[in-house]
């Protein structure tokens, strides 16, 4: 009888753009493949979230969704960090989860609960209604193994990781330096430093999981690529929450205009915090064009354009006028450029992007700018990367390009029918099925 019951998976989401993409295609996998039913629990803060409910309103049927109720954040300054942000909203959704999560497991067949790497507080609640309990990574494999690493480098390093004399070795990864790690780190004291050293054990690779097939939305960018030369034109985002200072903006738009080449640049207010309030509501509050140096945008109409508004994003990486990236290394939009074939400049701003970015350039996927002493990339400098991999034939740009697709070909083996991706989700759906 239990089985004519579809078996249901819980997972705990954080209400942000780049961790709800990807677990939402998670969740789209097992409801086609493996006829589950998921539904989505997610804690929040009460910011607005206009971005997220579009998304969650468009979700198949067979994946329901539920915000909990907002957590109080009164006592919080402003300058607190995303990721503390972010672990206080499940820390303090607890008691509410509980209630949820209870009438869950009472009134349906619910065989797992699945958290992304922030919710592991409410694997205690999992183990008291012996809910099986597994974390998403949203992020890279490298990250991971750092995870698993810091525990003993905790133990024996007691200074500040920035000034750690050599770099940490992880096996199969490009050395990392200290001022590298995740942001978390940089900062022994912090909050969300604490938060890094939950355990995660059993593995199954099931990435890389993007959105597929998405429907053109007929967006003025799509249009105006469809009027450029082929892989003529450099795409600039900096994800759903990255900000540049006005400074930075400025040196952007300059770089930008001294390299001649076409290019797509979704602009956001400048803010002194390179992830801010937009990280959950992947909008700008003020209007960006206004940031922008006088007479840019009449000096570069016909080879630039520039949107201050969410974009179609896999649309444009699939777009055949796209030929680079310049990013913030965001795992989302790192794996949408590779299963795309997209080379791209890497221009971290916070969370593990500096790792992300540290490997990708290893990789010979991503050129890197140089930042100079005050943390800033100048416009000669950006002027010259997008140059090297936009020019058609630069030797280094040529390597890059080269790598990526190489890359793409390797990423759609994985993902095949029986590519070790697929197997190891297939692997996870009958354990829960089967207990
Ligand atoms: N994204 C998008 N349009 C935008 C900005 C972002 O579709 O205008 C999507 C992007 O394709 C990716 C996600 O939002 O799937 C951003 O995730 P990522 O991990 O790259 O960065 P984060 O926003 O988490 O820093």
């Amino acid at each position: 009888m239990e089985d004519e019951i579809p078996p249901q998976i819980i997972v705990l989401v954080t209400p942000g753009m780049g961790h709800l993409i990807p677990v939402i295609e998670f969740a789209k996998r097992l409801i086609f493949h493996h006829d589950f039913l998921v539904t989505f629990l997610i804690p929040n803060d009460g910011s607005p979230i206009k971005a997220q409910e579009k998304l969650l309103n468009s979700l198949p049927k067979s994946i329901n969704y539920m915000f909990l109720p907002p957590v109080n954040f009164d006592d919080l300054s402003d300058d607190v960090e995303v990721e503390t942000r972010i672990c206080l909203t499940f820390s303090r959704s607890l008691s509410s989860l509980r209630v949820a999560l209870k009438d869950m497991v009472t009134t349906s067949r619910v065989v797992a609960l699945v958290v992304d790497s922030f919710g592991t507080d409410a694997f205690d609640l999992a183990e008291e209604l012996h809910l099986p309990h597994y974390i998403f990574i949203t992020s890279s494999a490298m990250w991971l193994s750092f995870h698993l690493e810091l525990p003993k480098l905790d133990a024996t390093y007691s200074g500040e990781y920035k000034d750690m004399p050599e770099p940490l070795k992880l096996p199969g990864c490009v050395p990392l330096h200290g001022v590298n790690f995740v942001d978390p780190c940089q900062d022994r004291k912090n909050e969300g430093y604490k938060w890094l050293f939950k355990r995660k054990t059993q593995i199954y690779a099931v990435g890389p999981l993007i959105r597929t097939g998405e429907a053109s939305d007929g967006s003025e960018c799509l249009k105006w690529l469809d009027d450029q030369p082929g892989g003529s034109v450099l795409f600039i985002s900096f994800g759903s929450g990255g900000t540049l200072s006005n400074e930075q903006l400025t040196e952007l738009a300059i770089g930008l205009e001294m390299s001649e080449q076409r290019f797509l640049w979704v602009v956001r207010s400048p803010s002194d915090t390179a992830a801010n309030a937009i990280y959950f509501s992947a909008q700008s509050v003020k209007d960006p064009f206004d940031f922008l140096p006088k007479g840019f945008l009449e000096r570069t109409k016909g080879i630039g354009l520039v949107v201050s508004s969410w974009v179609p994003q896999i649309q444009i990486l699939s777009h055949g006028s796209t030929g680079g990236f310049l990013t913030h290394c965001g795992w989302n939009s790192t794996l949408e450029s590779i299963v795309h074939g997209v080379p791209l400049i890497g221009w971290p701003l916070y969370a593990e992007q500096k790792m992300n970015a540290v490997m990708l350039y290893d990789m010979k996927v991503a050129l890197m700018p140089q930042f100079d002493e005050n943390g800033l990339v100048r416009r000669k400098e950006i002027a010259q990367v997008v140059k090297t991999l936009m020019d058609g034939n630069g030797k280094e740009g040529m390597t890059v390009r080269n790598k990526m697709e190489e890359l793409k070909h390797t990423t759609a083996a994985v993902l095949s029918e029986n590519g070790s991706s697929t197997k190891s989700l297939c692997k996870v759906a009958l354990k829960w099925k089967n207990p």
